[in-house]
């Protein structure tokens, strides 16, 4: 199969499951809309509410920084993990925003990506294609190809449970020795400082409670007010993504603990002693105070806009940059957030798809017709 066959595949595919999951479960465009007001009061808000989150991670004895960019982040982050280290990352964007994986591999860390998808693209060395499934445009033998790299006894002609079995079997010897589990957040509650991840493999529960150290890096357009709102963000992100029910949703709220002797809660218990969560601005507190910017940070990352998209139907991963995770509608926004690079959004030819299926309502044609409008001003400079 080619790109264009892929992507008119998949794109049917979760246009008409989305449609069937509303039907099935109508209370979800109720719960994106309340989102959609929490989240805009915390856009109104940001600096008091990122404050807020971390005082809460605080006091459920957890450690939280603020990294105002990318260096500032790595520096954080390099400094807990030290060197010499296991890492197992789940997908994070964030992480491949901020270059994360390389900078702790050159710091002579051990790093794997665990979500599939993303493992396929860390041993091809490619970069994401979707924001929910990076290999999307990754046959069955090219996968396969990939991942004979680590089981010869994989080839073109294995199964696709073949070659989940052998990516599983090759991960499990990794989480066993793991130091560090690095996860991003769909969402982090700023009531109670807890981080809501969902996910279908598993490699997140794993990675968030295997490793002594759990650090979980995004960016401060992930907080919500309340954890009500973090369990509808990751409720609602799932099902525009066109799956759900999800087969895990995570809530990590500071290091594991019990309250088994005397009821009274201590810590560490089995899970990780540690807990870190680390905050990134890179661009989003300007964001949210730019009239025609900040409507981008509403984003759930449900990648539904991609499918929509003639450009990004036609471009593929090739629409934006190797450095950005950041792809299809919503790329066009990020990449200018957190890379000022308003270039991508010229390809834009204003079909209006983007709008009409994004379950934040986010008036995504308007976002890119003002970062046109900076590309413009940049052009012969
Ligand atoms: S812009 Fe809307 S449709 Fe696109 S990924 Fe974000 S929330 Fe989903």
């Amino acid at each position: 199969m080619n790109w264009s066959q892929i992507i008119s595949l998949v794109s049917a595919g979760n246009y008409m499951e989305v449609e069937k999951i509303l039907q099935d479960y109508p209370y979800i465009v109720d719960m994106a809309d309340h989102l959609r007001e929490q989240k805009l009061k915390v856009i109104a808000n940001l600096d008091t509410y990122v404050k807020r989150t971390m005082d809460s991670v605080e006091k459920l004895g957890g450690h939280a920084y603020l990294a105002k960019d990318k260096d500032e982040a790595r520096k954080i982050i390099g400094d807990l993990v030290g060197e010499k280290k296991t890492v197992v990352f789940s997908k994070t964007n964030v992480a491949y925003e901020i270059g994360l994986r390389e900078f702790l591999q050159e710091r002579n860390n051990e790093v794997w990506e665990t979500d599939l998808g993303e493992y396929l693209v860390q041993i091809s060395r490619g970069w994401p294609t979707h924001i929910v499934a990076p290999a999307l445009d990754m046959t069955r033998e090219e996968a396969a190809k990939a991942v004979k790299k680590i089981d010869p006894s994989i080839n073109e002609n294995s199964k696709i449970e073949d070659i989940v079995a052998a990516v599983r079997k090759f991960l499990m010897s990794k989480y066993v020795k793991a130091d560090v589990g690095i996860t991003g957040a769909n969402a982090v509650a700023a009531d109670s400082g807890s981080v809501a991840l969902v996910e279908n493999e598993g490699n997140i529960r794993i990675d968030t409670v295997m490793p002594p150290m759990h650090i979980a890096v995004t960016g401060i357009d992930k907080i919500v007010p309340t954890m009500r709102d973090a369990l509808d963000e990751v409720m609602v992100q799932a099902a525009y993504a066109g799956i759900f029910p999800p087969t895990y949703i995570n809530v990590t709220s500071g290091p594991s603990s019990t309250a088994d002797i005397e009821l009274r809660r201590v810590s560490p218990a089995t899970g990780p002693k540690d807990f870190h969560l680390v905050l990134i601005d890179n661009g989003r507190l300007e964001a949210s105070k730019n009239e025609d910017l900040k409507e981008a940070l509403l984003c759930i990352k449900c990648g539904r806009c991609y499918f929509s998209c003639p450009i990004y139907r036609t471009l593929g991963k090739e629409w934006i940059s190797t450095k950005s995770p950041y792809n299809g509608p919503t790329g066009v926004m990020w990449n200018y957030i957190t890379n000022k690079d308003p270039w991508p959004a010229s390809y834009c030819v204003h079909s209006g798809g983007c709008k009409e299926v994004c379950p934040m309502k986010i008036n995504i044609p308007e976002v890119i017709k003002y970062i046109k409008f900076i590309g413009s001003k940049q052009v012969g400079k």
